[in-house]
């Protein structure tokens, strides 16, 4: 009861001054439970309402390509994993998913793939540019992986509105267990402050259950969260891939990542928050619990059918069956179900809203 008691308090001072020390967001983490998941729910949930009402925003998400030269432990399409079948999309078909997509009312578009060199910048920039031309009203986000000032330059100045790069945990030590020594910690925030000095939209995010993650590790995840400022913040749950060095670990648990979406919502309350594909892998009412917990973004899928199955991050991964038009009206039902809206806009964060 005491500790129920010093939970409820600290989500009451969260919500009074959207930031708690790195000890009281871990005591929080800890103490996690049915009661105060539902305490936390109910101020997340209307804090999420008072700047976005019922509406949900969706991002039409495009993953052209699966081959990576990278080899993150944790990843179905690491550069090791023999058994993934790789492919490309064509800078035709990344515009006949946006065309699809604009007609199935997606006003945002998510670039994303594995870290694949073929794609080289002036490719890069010409897919950009063709999709701004063709859909000026609608936001360009790149989702591509690590990049220098002067890619991420050239790439915005072409058109890119908007990057999604996690940042997979804040803490270095952790960092260093789920990647090769070849990746640095340093360098996937410094692309993370390159990103807004150049002036992005950023959103980055980080997995919930990861192997050798600690509450203390996810505390200090909310504490980056609060210094960078992100507009977007997108979390799910690890999932073990049978064909990566992780297969045997846990995968994160639902209630641990609804519990961060709350967390994240009373700490930065006009966010863009997905409820993402891996938390609906999880849970068949994942994605609808998300939102029920403070998100307000969701991402369908809008990859040719034929690929789907191959941009396989996690097993199980939902949705890889699908043609786009499906996934759109069956997410229109599930937020319907719960009271919720999907609407047709650029889904901007609050504070860009004129
Ligand atoms: N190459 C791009 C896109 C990465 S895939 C980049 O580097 O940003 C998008 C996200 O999927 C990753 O950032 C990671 O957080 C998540 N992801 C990868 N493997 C996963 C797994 N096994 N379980 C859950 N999420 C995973």
């Amino acid at each position: 009861m005491i500790k129920i008691n010093k939970s409820f308090f600290l989500i009451d001072k969260l919500e009074q001054d959207n930031s708690l020390t790195l000890s009281e967001y871990e005591y929080l983490i800890s103490n996690q439970s049915e009661e105060t998941s539902e305490y936390l729910f109910e101020k997340s949930r209307a804090l999420r309402e008072k700047y976005y009402k019922k509406d949900v925003y969706i991002r039409g998400l495009i993953e052209f390509s699966n081959y990576c030269k990278n080899d993150c432990l944790y990843c179905g399409i690491r550069r090791s994993n023999k058994n993934a079948e790789r492919y490309r999309l064509t800078a035709d078909e990344i515009l006949e998913c946006c065309s699809d997509g604009y007609q199935l009312g997606f006003r945002t578009f998510v670039l994303q793939s594995g870290e694949d060199p073929y794609y080289t910048d002036d490719m890069l920039v010409s897919i950009i540019s063709s999709i701004k031309n063709s859909f000026p009203d609608c936001a360009l986000t790149l989702s591509i992986g690590e990049k220098t000032y002067e890619q991420y330059k050239a790439y915005f100045d072409a058109g890119a509105d908007r990057y999604l790069l996690r940042h997979e945990t804040a803490n270095k030590e952790h960092y260093d267990k789920l990647h090769p020594d070849n990746l640095s910690h340093d360098n996937r925030l410094q692309c993370l402050y390159n990103l807004k000095e150049i002036g992005y939209q950023v959103g980055t995010g980080f997995m919930v259950g990861s192997p050798y993650q600690t509450a203390k590790n996810l505390a200090q995840d909310m504490l980056f969260l609060k210094e960078l400022q992100p507009h977007m913040i997108g979390i799910g749950p690890f999932i073990s891939h049978k064909d990566t060095p992780f297969s045997q670990e846990q995968s994160g648990t639902m209630e641990q990542t609804l519990f961060m979406i709350g967390l994240i919502r009373l700490t930065l309350p006009q966010a863009l928050i997905p409820a993402t594909t891996a938390l609906g892998t999880i849970h068949p009412r994942g994605r609808e619990k998300g939102i029920l917990a403070g998100a307000n973004v969701v991402m369908p899928n809008l990859s040719p059918t034929s690929v789907r199955k191959k941009y396989m991050l996690y097993d199980n991964k939902i949705c890889t069956g699908d043609e786009s038009a499906q996934c759109r009206l069956c997410l229109q039902r599930r937020m319907e179900s719960i009271g919720y809206r999907i609407v047709v806009n650029k889904g901007d964060h609050a504070s860009l809203v004129k």
